[in-house]
C-alpha cells in the first residue's frame, strides 16, 4: 500500500520485522525497524551512591564526534579517579485542570482535596504496585484549579503509571461534589512540564535530581585535554553569559546530546530530553590550579523497567552497565550524570583549545572519497 501510494521502493523497510509481538504497546502501524548506530563510550569510573565502579556507556547516535568526546572526557575523569555522583529518588508529576463556576468554588475544591487526601491517595495507589503518591499540590488560578500530583515511580520512568493513577483519582473526584459540577476538565494542564523545558525545572523536580562533580589535577587536564583549567573555566563562564542573553533554561553545553544517545540505546522515552536536557555546568579553577567541574541535572527521567526498556537490544545495553531490571534506575541515573559530565568537559576543552571545528571536520562527516583521515 505504501509503495503504491508513495512510489518509494522501501527495500529495507519491507524486510520482515523480527518478533513483531515485542513491539506491542510500544508503537502502532509498525512497518519496520530503523537501525541507529551504537557506539561505546568509556571506560568511565563512577563513584556514586547507586553506581560504583567502571562502566561502558552505550550511545546510539548519528552525530560523529559524540562518542569520541564522551570517551575523551571519561578517560580524563577516570584517570583522576572518576566523578562523585548522587541521584535522588524519582518524582514524577501529572497536573490535571478543573474549571469551576467561580474562584470561590475553585478555592473550596482545593480545601476539599487537602482534607480528603487519604481517600485520593488510595484511589491513585489502587492502580499500581510500585507507584506511591507523595503529595498533591493545589494551585488556584482565578476559577481554575490545578492539582499537581507527585509520585514516586520505583524503577519505572513512570509516565503511564502516573497518568493511570491520576486518571483513577479524577474519575473518582468527578463523581463527587464539588467536582461533579466542573465546567471543564483535562488530565494535563501543562503545569507538570512533561516533555517541556520550563522555568520550574530548577525548583520543581520531575524525575531525579542528579549532581556529579570532580576535581582533576592540573597536569591531568593539560595532558588529557591539551588545554589549561583557566581556559576551560573561561569558556564555560562566557557560555553562561550567552545562555543568559539568549534565554536558555539553565546553562550547559550539550546535556541533550549525551541523553538522547543514551536514551535511544537504553529504551527511554527520547522526547523527555526536552525536560531532562536542561541544567547547570560549572567549571572552576581551584586555589591549587586544578580543575573543579560539576553538572546538575534537575530533572532526569530514566527507568530500567517498563516502556522501551523491554526491547531486546535495549535490554542488552542496560545489561552492559548492570542496569537491567528492578532496583537499577538510580544506578542508571548516576551513570548518565557521569557521562553528561564527561561530555561537558570534552566539549568545553575542545572550545578552549580551539579544536571544536577541527574535530568535527575530522570525525563528524563521512570522509571524502580518497581522503586520508
Ligand atoms: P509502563 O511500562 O507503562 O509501566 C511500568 C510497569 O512496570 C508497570 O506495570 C509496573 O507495575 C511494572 N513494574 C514492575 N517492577 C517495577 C518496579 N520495580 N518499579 C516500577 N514499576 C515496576 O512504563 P511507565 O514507566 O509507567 O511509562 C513509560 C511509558 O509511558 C513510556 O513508553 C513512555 O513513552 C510512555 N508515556 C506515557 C505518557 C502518558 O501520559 N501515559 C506520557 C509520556 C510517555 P505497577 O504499575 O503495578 O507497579
Amino acid at each position: 500500500m505504501l509503495r503504491l501510494a508513495t512510489q518509494a521502493t522501501l527495500s529495507r523497510l519491507s524486510q520482515p520485522v523480527e518478533q513483531p509481538e515485542q513491539y506491542r504497546g510500544q508503537i502502532e502501524n509498525l512497518i519496520g525497524v530503523i537501525r541507529v548506530p551504537l557506539g561505546i563510550a568509556g571506560p568511565l569510573a563512577v563513584n556514586g551512591h547507586f553506581a560504583s565502579g567502571v562502566f561502558y556507556v552505550p550511545l546510539a547516535t548519528t552525530e560523529g564526534t559524540l562518542v569520541l568526546a564522551v570517551t575523551r572526557g571519561a578517560e580524563v575523569m577516570t584517570a583522576a579517579g572518576g566523578p562523585t555522583v548522587y541521584a535522588s529518588d524519582q518524582q514524577v508529576t501529572r497536573a490535571p485542570l478543573f474549571v469551576f463556576q467561580s474562584g470561590a468554588a475553585a478555592r473550596s475544591a482545593a480545601t476539599w482535596v487537602v482534607e480528603n487526601y487519604a481517600l485520593l491517595r488510595s484511589a491513585a495507589e489502587s492502580t499500581t504496585r510500585h507507584g506511591r503518591l507523595l503529595w498533591i499540590e493545589p494551585t488556584v488560578l482565578g476559577r481554575r484549579l490545578v492539582l499537581e500530583f507527585t509520585y514516586q515511580t520505583g524503577d519505572a520512568c513512570g509516565q503511564n503509571m502516573v497518568t493511570f493513577a491520576t486518571d483513577a483519582v479524577c474519575q473518582w473526584l468527578r463523581e463527587r461534589s464539588p467536582f461533579d459540577d466542573v465546567e471543564f476538565f483535562t488530565i494535563e494542564s501543562n503545569i507538570s512540564h512533561d516533555k517541556k523545558a520550563t522555568n520550574l525545572t530548577h525548583v520543581h523536580r520531575r524525575g531525579r535530581r542528579v549532581n556529579a562533580d570532580i576535581t582533576i589535577p592540573r597536569e591531568k587536564v593539560l595532558r588529557g585535554f591539551r588545554t589549561a583549567p583557566e581556559g576551560m573555566a573561561r569558556v564555560t563562564r562566557e557560555g553562561t553569559y550567552g545562555c543568559v542573553v539568549s534565554g536558555v533554561v539553565g546553562a550547559q553545553a550539550q546535556f541533550a546530546n549525551v541523553l538522547a544517545a543514551l536514551f535511544v540505546a537504553t529504551g527511554q522515552d527520547v522526547a523527555t530530553v526536552a525536560e531532562c536536557g536542561t541544567g547547570l555546568t560549572i567549571v572552576e579553577v581551584t586555589e591549587d590550579g586544578d580543575l573543579h567541574a560539576s553538572v546538575t541535572i534537575p530533572n532526569l527521567m530514566v527507568g530500567t523497567v517498563g516502556g522501551g526498556t523491554r526491547l531486546a537490544g535495549q535490554q542488552e545495553c542496560l545489561e552492559l552497565m548492570g542496569c537491567a531490571g528492578a532496583g537499577c534506575a538510580g544506578k542508571l541515573a548516576e551513570i548518565a550524570g557521569a557521562a553528561i559530565l564527561a561530555g561537558e568537559l570534552a566539549l568545553v576543552a575542545s572550545l578552549a583549545s580551539n579544536t571544536f571545528a577541527q574535530a568535527h571536520a575530522a570525525f563528524g562527516r563521512p570522509p571524502r572519497p580518497g581522503a586520508q583521515r
